[in-house]
């Protein structure tokens, strides 16, 4: 934790060196240390939370037009704002401290028109020039992504990976995951509103999309759900408040109907695909790897460029200790997306349990590059062992350990052995 704060007072300097002078006068909420954290943090929020979707990048630059147009509009509009689409299912966005926000691939399939986009990211906006997340990271006991070691099963309320993510699943405060208090969420609808006014919107948008939600979390239908509830609790107060506030602005904001549908066209044409993943998982879930399998290769027929449709493959794949197939799975996965963290660890754990040494080094150590993980770095520390290289394992083991957890455990019994 010192490393931390050290290096945080470091990147504050240089900060303070080359922004603004305005962005940093006293009226102005927004920090240059808030704008430090979350331009720190956003690297490994993302990775925690899938990695990029990268399988339409028109996609993300849409969402990024829709962020900036907003962003223009806002009380901060030079903050170092940013908008990413991540490759996750669930319903949900967030925003870091000084304007670093992101929306799931899952949202992006559930909302019908621009107007809709624009109120989701209002809404991070205001989270975001209200200070609320800067707030919230405090209350969280401040950079916690930072520095540490992460656990895996990080946002994965569904089984996701569980058994390989066993013994590492330290909970991981982040801020993105913070639940908001109802006053932040009413007070971030409020300014959401004005500030799609702003920008040219149809603020009746944000009323829509709160009643999408709430009926949503009211029929519990989908798990995909729990990371919006527990982050911006969905509730018929917010329905009605942004109903009545949203009626006192004249019609004939942008809607942009057709603009959204031809965004997300291709999004609409894998839903299937995305489906069969959905089902894959709960088949993974229950053990059933052959299951697993065969779910993975309908998804892969529809859409063979997914990295995790291929990652689950490998991963099923290595449950069942068909290390060579599950390899080149993961190989595939990697190929079609080299820069998120997870395909890696495993294809790392794949080689380790064939005796392949450095390619296993290798993988595992791309993948902490990325996110450093508490699992990535136990088999390092294995490896390292094996190798009869002692202070390289201390070394990881002794990272393992200090994260804590039951993986932190194993590593401190491998520690009084070595
Ligand atoms: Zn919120």
């Amino acid at each position: 934790m010192r490393c931390t704060a050290l290096w945080i007072q470091s990147f504050f300097a240089v900060v303070l060196a080359s922004a603004s002078a305005a962005s940093l006068a006293a009226d102005k909420p927004v920090t240059a240390q808030e704008i430090a954290v979350g331009t720190k943090q956003y690297g490994p929020a993302q990775q925690s939370q899938g990695g990029l979707s990268n399988l339409d990048l028109e996609l993300q630059a849409y969402v990024e037009r829709v962020g900036r147009k907003l962003a223009r509009a806002s009380a901060f509009p030079d903050l170092p704002y940013a908008f990413v689409v991540i490759n996750n299912s669930e319903l949900n966005a967030w925003a870091l401290p000084g304007g670093k926000i992101a929306v799931n691939r899952g949202l992006l399939a559930e909302l019908d028109n621009e107007a809709q986009l624009a109120a989701v990211l209002a809404h991070e906006i205001s989270h975001v020039t209200k200070r609320h997340s800067a707030r919230m990271q405090k209350k969280a006991g401040g950079a916690s992504l930072l520095g540490a070691l992460v656990g895996l099963g990080v946002g994965a309320k569904v089984p996701e990976y569980r058994e390989l993510a066993m013994r590492g699943a330290s909970a991981v405060a982040f801020a993105g995951q913070a639940n908001y208090s109802r006053d932040h969420e009413i007070q971030a609808d409020n300014e959401g509103i004005k500030l799609m006014v702003a920008a040219g919107y149809d603020p009746r948008a944000a009323v829509d999309v709160q009643r999408v939600f709430l009926s949503k979390v009211q029929n519990r239908k989908s798990n995909a759900l729990e990371a919006l509830f527990a982050s911006h609790p969905p509730s018929q107060e917010r329905v009605n408040n942004n109903a009545s506030r949203a009626g006192k602005y004249p019609e004939g904001g942008m809607i942009g109907k057709l603009e959204y549908t031809r965004a997300i066209a291709r999004l609409e044409k894998d839903r299937p695909a995305y489906a069969f993943l959905s089902e894959a998982m709960t088949a993974y879930g229950k053990k059933k790897y052959d299951d697993t399998l065969a779910l993975c290769d309908k998804a892969i027929a529809l859409q063979p460029k997914e990295t995790l449709f291929w990652e689950l493959k490998g991963i099923a794949l290595l449950q069942q200790k068909q290390f060579s197939k599950s390899i080149s799975a993961l190989n595939q996965a990697v190929i079609l997306n080299n820069a998120f963290f997870r395909p890696l660890l495993y294809r790392g754990i794949a080689y380790k349990e064939q005796g392949a040494w450095d390619k296993a080094q290798s993988s595992l150590s791309a993948s902490n590059a990325l996110l450093p993980t508490q699992l990535a770095t136990y088999h390092l520390g294995e490896i390292a062992q094996r190798q009869g290289d002692r202070e390289t394992a201390i070394k990881h083991f002794t990272a393992v350990a200090n994260a804590g957890g039951e993986l932190g455990e194993a590593a401190k019994r491998q520690l009084r052995d070595l």
